[in-house]
């Protein structure tokens, strides 16, 4: 029935853009950059393309959209709190609902939320004989609201972590623990796992620090209040008004979440620069440290440590993932080549494209 080409985001942790073909039509999913330094998606050859449809706000799905003129200027869609979060390209982005169905050039799209990020969704072109991209997806998410895809013959599916088993939960509490013996500086995507942190290290009655640029998000999420779970719409604001705001001369405490995941530059670059020199408090990154990068250096030098904060599925999670969606064919995305042989042993029978980047269906 269609065609999935993944143009990238296939075999290597890198930017997302994929390109869909069904009934005719030409989609692209998501159009990012990084996040290791000047990955960018290669769309000489692609041709025109009826839309751009984004998952989520985050760089490395949406930090390529210059590139649109190269595929025809479509129109891009985005979930409101995309949009509100983002920059002038995704401002200007047409409305994709967070959860519901509309027509995109002609397709039946339906969307539904992925947890992840504010805003987040994971999408279905074409119905139940069409196809399923996660974007990026975690249903362990306190904050994020998240509700499993539709069943589509076919799936693009958040693989980042590939066999990995370890709950969140246990994630949480160990760095509640290591929180509770030394103040910690947790760099964080501020649209993302950041707000995440903050809400598990208040519920244990640590201490927490925002920077301004995570407030922002914060503040923004009292506008949609649907970007979070019903019994935590009105938590945002309670955030905003309980914690410090933390500045590059904070006294060391808690858990001080930064924006700036990979400590590159601003307020991050600022207190893991202060803090490794100072020792006041340990530097903890928990997601993907991205090559050349000031947290590799500090990580190198041994001034940093790296302990996952689950935001995309486990093991568990991408066998439920399947188990929802019961694909024919299905694509792991975001999983370096040289782990990608451990998602098939997760799936006997299922037909997965592990050797090439895309299939058709
Ligand atoms: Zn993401």
């Amino acid at each position: 029935m269609g065609r999935l080409v993944a143009l990238s985001g296939w075999g290597v942790k890198g930017p997302a853009c994929f390109l869909v073909e069904v009934e005719g039509r030409r989609l692209l999913l998501d159009l990012g950059e990084g996040p290791d330094a000047g990955r960018r998606p290669d769309l000489a050859g692609v041709g025109a393309v009826d839309a751009i449809l984004i998952s989520h706000g985050h760089a490395d799905h949406v930090g390529a959209l210059d590139l649109a003129p190269q595929v025809g200027d479509p129109p891009i869609y985005a979930t409101a709190p995309v949009r509100a979060l983002g920059d002038a390209r995704l401002k200007g982005a047409r409305d994709l609902p967070f959860g519901g169905a509309t027509r995109i050039a002609g397709l039946e799209i339906e969307t539904g939320p992925a947890g992840h990020a504010p805003g987040a969704v994971w999408m279905r072109i074409g119905g139940p004989q069409g196809l399923v991209y996660t974007g990026d997806y975690s249903a362990e998410s306190a904050l994020f609201p998240c509700v499993p895809p539709l069943p589509a013959a076919a799936l693009v599916c958040d693989a980042s972590y590939g066999d990995a088993e370890e709950p969140l939960d246990r994630q949480i509490v160990e760095l509640v623990e290591r929180a509770r013996r030394r103040p910690l500086l947790l760099p964080a995507p501020p649209a993302g796992r950041a707000l995440e942190m903050a809400l598990a290290f208040q519920r244990a009655g640590v201490p927490v620090a925002l920077c301004a640029a995570t407030r922002a998000v914060a503040r923004a999420m009292t506008e949609y209040p649907a970007a979070a779970v019903p019994a935590l719409r009105d938590w945002p604001a309670e955030l905003l008004a309980t914690t410090e705001e933390l500045t590059a001369d904070s006294r060391p405490a808690g858990a001080m979440i930064v924006a700036g995941a990979q400590a590159e530059r601003g307020l991050s670059a600022e207190l893991t620069q202060r803090f490794a020199a100072s020792g006041e408090a340990d530097i903890v990154f928990t997601g993907h440290v991205a090559e050349g990068s000031a947290a590799e250096r500090l990580m190198a030098a041994g001034h940093a440590t790296v302990r996952r904060w689950n935001v995309h599925p486990t093991a568990g999670g991408l066998r439920a993932l399947v188990a929802a969606v019961r694909p024919g064919a299905m694509l792991p995305a975001f999983l370096p080549q040289a782990r990608i042989g451990a998602v098939p042993p997760l799936f006997p029978g299922l037909s997965l494209a592990t050797e090439r980047p895309g299939f058709s269906w």
